[in-house]
C-alpha cells in the first residue's frame, strides 16, 4: 500500500508530537533548573535536530538556484517589458493589500483583547516573571538576534540596504540575503528581455535547464521530508518548556485567532471573489507546503515545496509562479507582519504605554516595510519587532520581548504557514486574471 506523501508528512509530525511530548515530561529537569532537559533528554533532542538540519539544509541547498533561475526564466519568457510591468504590478499590489488585511485583523484583535492587561492595569503576574527574569530574557534576545548574524540590522533603511548587493557572488552565497539575490534576478530576467536574440539564446535554455533540474532534485529531498519533519518537530517538542504557556495564554489565543482568520476567512475569500475559484481545492493543493512550512518554520525553505504544489497541483503557470512565488517567499508576509503588530502591542501593553492613534499608525507602517524587508527563516520577525519598539520609544522593552520567545516557536511555526499561503494565493489570483484556467475550478 502506497501511502501518500502528505499523509507520510502528517503521520511524521504525528509520531514527533508523542515522542517529543515523552520526552519532554520523562527527562525534564526540576523547576527552577537553569536546563529544561536532563543529559539523555539533551542527546535526544540533539539527534532529532540533527536529523532536522540535514533536511533543513538540502531545501535550502535548492533555493538559491532555484530563486535565480525561476526569477530569471520567468520574466525573460514574459517577453515583453509591459509583460513584466503588469504582472509585477498586480503582484506587490495583491501583497501588500493581504499583507495589510493582516495587520488590520491583528492590530484589531490585541486591542479588543489587551492581552497585557489585566482589569484595565498592565498584567502584574507578566510584570513579576518579567522583573524576577530580566537578565535571562535580555540575554535570550541579545541571543537570538546574535544568531541570525542581523548584521546591526537596527532601521528599516538598513534592511532595504541590503537589497543592493556590493558583489553578485555574495548574493548567491550567502542565504541571509535574499533580497539581494531576488534584486540580481529581476535585473537578469529584465535585461533578458533587450539583449540581443544571440545572448539570449545562448543563456536563457542554460537557465531553463537548471530550473528543471532544481524542481526534480526537490522531488527527491520531498522523499526524506516524513523524516526531516519528524526530527524537527520532535526536537522543538521536547525542547519547549510549558511553564510560560499558562502565563502568556491570553497572548498566544490573540495570535493564533487572528492567524486563523487570516488563514480561514480573509485568503479564502481573496482565492474566492479574485481567483473565481473553490478555496479549499488550493488547501488541499498547498497541504505538502504547509505542513512543510510548520515544521521548517521557514518560509525560504520551503519555497520549493510551494513551488511544486502551486504548478502541479493547483495547475498554475510556470510564467506566473516563476515570478509571484519566489518574489513573496521574502516579500510577502502576511503572518508576520500580523504577528509583529501584535507582539509590539503586547509588550506597550505589558510596559504600561497608553499607544495613542498615531503611534499606533506608526506600528503599522512598521510592520508592513520589516514584513518586507525580514528573511523567511526560523525567528526572523524578532529583529523586526525589535526595531519597531525601538522607533515607537518603548523603553526597557528587551526583557518583555525575550518572555515573548518562551512562547515563538508555535507561533513562527504557524504564521509561516500563512505566509506560504498567501503567497500561493497571489499566484492563483495573478494567474486567474491573467486568463489561466487553474484546476482549482
Ligand atoms: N519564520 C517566518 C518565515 O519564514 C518569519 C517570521 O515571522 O519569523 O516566514
Amino acid at each position: 500500500m502506497k501511502i501518500a506523501p502528505w499523509l507520510q508528512i502528517l503521520i511524521g509530525l504525528a509520531l514527533a508530537i508523542v515522542v517529543g511530548a515523552i520526552i519532554n515530561v520523562t527527562c525534564a529537569e526540576p523547576a527552577g533548573a537553569t536546563v529544561l532537559l536532563n543529559e539523555t533528554g539533551q542527546k535526544f533532542a540533539d539527534l532529532f535536530g540533527y536529523i532536522g538540519a540535514l533536511f533543513i539544509q538540502a531545501l535550502k541547498m535548492i533555493i538559491v538556484p532555484l530563486i535565480f533561475t525561476s526569477v530569471v526564466v520567468g520574466i525573460a519568457r514574459l517577453g515583453k517589458a509591459d509583460g513584466f510591468a503588469r504582472l509585477g504590478l498586480k503582484t506587490l499590489g495583491y501583497y501588500v493589500m493581504t499583507s495589510f488585511f493582516a495587520i488590520l485583523i491583528g492590530l484589531s484583535l490585541v486591542n479588543l483583547f489587551k492581552p497585557g492587561l489585566k482589569d484595565g492595569q498592565p498584567n502584574a503576574a507578566i510584570k513579576a516573571v518579567i522583573e524576577a527574569n530580566t537578565a535571562d530574557f535580555e540575554s535570550t534576545v541579545s541571543k537570538k538576534v546574535g544568531d541570525q548574524d542581523t548584521r546591526s540590522l537596527n532601521s528599516v533603511s538598513q534592511i532595504f540596504k541590503r537589497m543592493v548587493p556590493e558583489n553578485i557572488f555574495a548574493a548567491f552565497s550567502d542565504n541571509g540575503q535574499m533580497l539581494a539575490l531576488i534584486t540580481v534576478s529581476l535585473l537578469t530576467g529584465f535585461g533578458l528581455i533587450f539583449v540581443g536574440d544571440a545572448a539570449r539564446k545562448a543563456v536563457l535554455p542554460f537557465f531553463e535547464g537548471i530550473n528543471e533540474l532544481t524542481l526534480l532534485i526537490t522531488n527527491w529531498v520531498m522523499v526524506l521530508a516524513p523524516i526531516g519533519v519528524f526530527g524537527l518537530v520532535a526536537q522543538t517538542v521536547a525542547q519547549t518548556g510549558f511553564g510560560m504557556f499558562a502565563l502568556l495564554a491570553k497572548y498566544f489565543c490573540v495570535v493564533m485567532l487572528a492567524l486563523a482568520i487570516h488563514l480561514l476567512v480573509v485568503l479564502p475569500a481573496i482565492l474566492f471573489v479574485l481567483g473565481r475559484v473553490k478555496p479549499w481545492k488550493h488547501f488541499h493543493a498547498m497541504r505538502n507546503a504547509m505542513l512543510t512550512a510548520f515544521s521548517t518554520s521557514s518560509s525560504s525553505a520551503t519555497l520549493p515545496v510551494t513551488m511544486r504544489g502551486v504548478r502541479e497541483n493547483s495547475g498554475v503557470s510556470e510564467r506566473v509562479t516563476s515570478f509571484t512565488l519566489p518574489l513573496g517567499a521574502t516579500v510577502n508576509m502576511d503572518g508576520t507582519a500580523l504577528y509583529e503588530c501584535v507582539a509590539v502591542m503586547f509588550v506597550a501593553q505589558v510596559l504600561g504605554y497608553d499607544l495613542s492613534f498615531a503611534m499606533q499608525f506608526q506600528v503599522v507602517t512598521l510592520a508592513l516595510l520589516t514584513s518586507i524587508g525580514v528573511a523567511g527563516v526560523p525567528s526572523a520577525s524578532l529583529v523586526a519587532i525589535i526595531i519597531i519598539v525601538n522607533a515607537v520609544g518603548l523603553e526597557n522593552s528587551a526583557a518583555v520581548i525575550g518572555l515573548l520567545l518562551a512562547v515563538d516557536r508555535l507561533l513562527d511555526m504557524s504564521r509561516t504557514v500563512v505566509n506560504i499561503f498567501s503567497d500561493s494565493c497571489a499566484a492563483v489570483v495573478i494567474a486567474r486574471s491573467e486568463g489561466e484556467e487553474t484546476k482549482l475550478a
